[in-house]
């Protein structure tokens, strides 16, 4: 395939798109590189898809809701305690489409946006497709976010991930308020696409969802690709002041009318209504994550503690690029990035208790 052609416009010869993480076409790997649920998706969600119970999902021949107000009405629903109501509310393709509209309509201004060293490699690619100016703020030695630089002025808004990813670190409310109070012209997005997995109870998740009333400039963006099990049904949503929100309805239906079909809707309201499920999947991946850290601390690594459903570890006698390999040739697949700075780390999805035991297994044979 040729790099350019002449048919291209400048800004797709200057586009560096984002590689997202593979997806291999072959069976019975154990598959921990890109941060799904091992396990499945609430059974109310899979009827609905499928039509069962009067859903919505059987009249197909229509079209869906272009305002997809069932799920925008779930969504406040859920968050109901923070005092949400459904015009704080926008909905999307996946995050990633909800932060795409978000680079837009949001973070496009004449002054850099900040987001961290080490982070979702997908901020750069948006920058680029919308010609956004960024500043990477440096993460400390453990990875941790230090707010203070990011109060300094000329700003053009702010991005972080929280928890960070790949790092799995999480930013305490208390400094996430300190930035949206500190930068109150600026937007601050805040993606909280792990955020589920702190947490003893629904109530004590440590969202920013809790904040987007006292702070108009906060927008507090959320999946249900990881805790809700249905990556494959992308579906994301944002929360904020209405004003925020009015400003992404006015990108999206710049882009497509309708960003969400009547299978995602039903599913997706299905989802945000089952607690009882969400509740018990969370504590099931976080119980495994910590059970995880430790068995890589046993084997000798270096775990940074993880808000997430992956860990994100090192092992100082050895080179992250080849363990990944070798685990690879024993079917399992985790991620390594090719970073500065992380590229002695691996970041390793939590799976099933049968999975995780599969890959401690095998690195227990491979450091011998
Ligand atoms: N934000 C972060 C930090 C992520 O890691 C991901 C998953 N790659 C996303 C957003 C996007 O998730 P989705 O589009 O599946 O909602």
């Amino acid at each position: 395939m040729s790099q350019t052609s002449r048919f291209w416009s400048a800004v797709t010869r200057s586009l560096t798109p984002y590689v997202p993480g593979e997806q291999p076409k072959l069976a019975n790997l154990v598959k921990l590189n890109t941060n799904e649920n091992p396990y499945p998706p609430s059974p109310k969600a899979l009827a609905a898809i499928g039509g069962e119970n009067g859903a919505d999902a059987a009249r197909l021949r229509l079209y869906p809701d272009p305002n997809a107000d069932a799920l925008k009405s779930a969504v406040a629903r859920h968050f109901a305690a923070h005092g949400i109501a459904a015009n704080q509310v926008f909905v999307g393709n996946g995050s990633d489409e909800v932060l795409a509209h978000a680079f837009l309509a949001l973070l496009k201004h004449d002054r850099p946006i900040r987001f961290p060293d080490i982070t979702y490699s997908f901020y750069p690619v948006y920058c680029g497709l919308y010609g956004i100016e960024f500043e990477k703020v440096p993460l400390d030695a453990e990875f941790a976010l230090d707010p203070a630089p990011y109060l300094a002025p000329n700003c053009g808004g702010i991005i972080f991930p929280n928890p960070n990813a790949p790092t799995g670190r999480l930013l305490p409310l208390e400094a996430v308020e300190r930035l949206a109070a500190g930068q109150p012209d600026c937007v601050v997005v805040v993606d909280e696409a792990y955020i589920d997995f702190s947490g003893d109870s629904i109530a004590t998740i440590p969202t920013a969802i809790a904040l987007v009333n006292r702070h108009p400039n906060l927008l507090v963006v959320q999946t249900l690709s990881k805790s809700r099990s249905l990556a494959g049904l992308r579906v994301g949503f944002a929360v904020g002041h209405p004003d925020l929100i009015e400003a992404l309805e006015r990108v999206k239906n710049s882009f497509n009318s309708y960003p969400l079909d009547r299978l995602a809707i039903a599913g997706a309201v299905a989802a945000m209504d089952d607690n009882t499920h969400f509740d018990a999947t969370r504590k099931a991946v976080m119980a495994s994550r910590d059970t995880l850290s430790r068995d890589l601390s046993a084997l000798g690594f270096a775990v940074v503690p993880s808000a997430a459903n992956f860990v994100f570890a090192r092992h100082p006698g050895h080179d992250a690029g080849e363990l990944a390999q070798q685990l690879r040739e024993r079917s399992i697949i985790v991620r390594h990035f090719k970073a500065p700075r992380i590229d002695q780390y691996l970041r390793i999805t939590i799976g099933t208790d049968t999975e995780c035991r599969t890959l401690i297994q095998a690195l227990a044979d491979i450091l011998g």
